[in-house]
């Protein structure tokens, strides 16, 4: 069994873990630097990108998880997870940094404030229609050669993968529709 971590400075990491159960994988929550050195892969919840980057500075994490993503480490961000794996953001506030990644911009909130909330049936990796949360979710403006676009909602990107690099605008962790995290737990076999 993959052991897969769940980043659990700030977020919904017991949803994320129950996906992964239900996926196969055997998820544990990573808050420390010898938590994340034991995994095989890592999977980044949503929350708010801000809290997340401040408190990976805090936790002594930020400088960690950036070397273990430079070595391949297989990573699954989910909202706010999505925008600490962008290379480049737009709408962040001052000096807010990310781990990087994936070769993409993505814009923060661009879907509109908590209120603007949505649901919405995709077409994810060609697995047929699954139901997504979105929750003051970002979009991806834009993607460099090597990412590959899984899904849209109308005409926006809203999930991509660049190698080990998976990320999704929505919440897969909120459904109870495991698909997405049976997908990144092949991926990560695969690799
Ligand atoms: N708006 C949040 C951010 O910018 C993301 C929202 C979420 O993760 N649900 O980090």
């Amino acid at each position: 069994q993959v052991k897969i971590g769940v980043l659990a400075l700030q977020g919904d990491v017991r949803e994320h873990l129950r996906a992964l159960a239900s996926a196969g994988a055997h998820g544990m929550s990573v808050r420390r630097p010898e938590e994340l050195e034991a995994v095989d892969a890592l999977v980044i919840p949503g929350g708010e990108s801000t809290t997340i980057w401040k408190l990976a500075v805090a936790f002594d994490l930020l400088e960690p998880l950036r070397a273990r993503i430079k070595e391949g480490l297989p990573a699954f961000g989910s909202c706010a997870g999505m925008i600490m794996l962008a290379d480049r953001i737009q709408g962040g506030i001052d000096g807010q940094q990310t781990l990087g990644g994936i070769d993409m911009v993505v814009r923060r909130n661009a879907f509109g404030r908590q209120v603007d909330s949505f649901e919405a049936d995709l077409d994810f990796a060609g697995r047929g229609p699954l139901r997504a949360v979105f929750i003051r979710a970002p979009w991806v403006e834009s993607v460099g050669a090597d990412v590959e676009v899984l899904a849209r909602a109308g005409d926006r990107i809203v999930a991509v993968r660049q190698g080990p690099l998976l990320a999704t605008s929505f919440h897969p962790e909120l459904t109870g529709d495991a698909r997405v995290h049976s997908y990144f737990v092949e991926m990560v076999k695969e690799l």
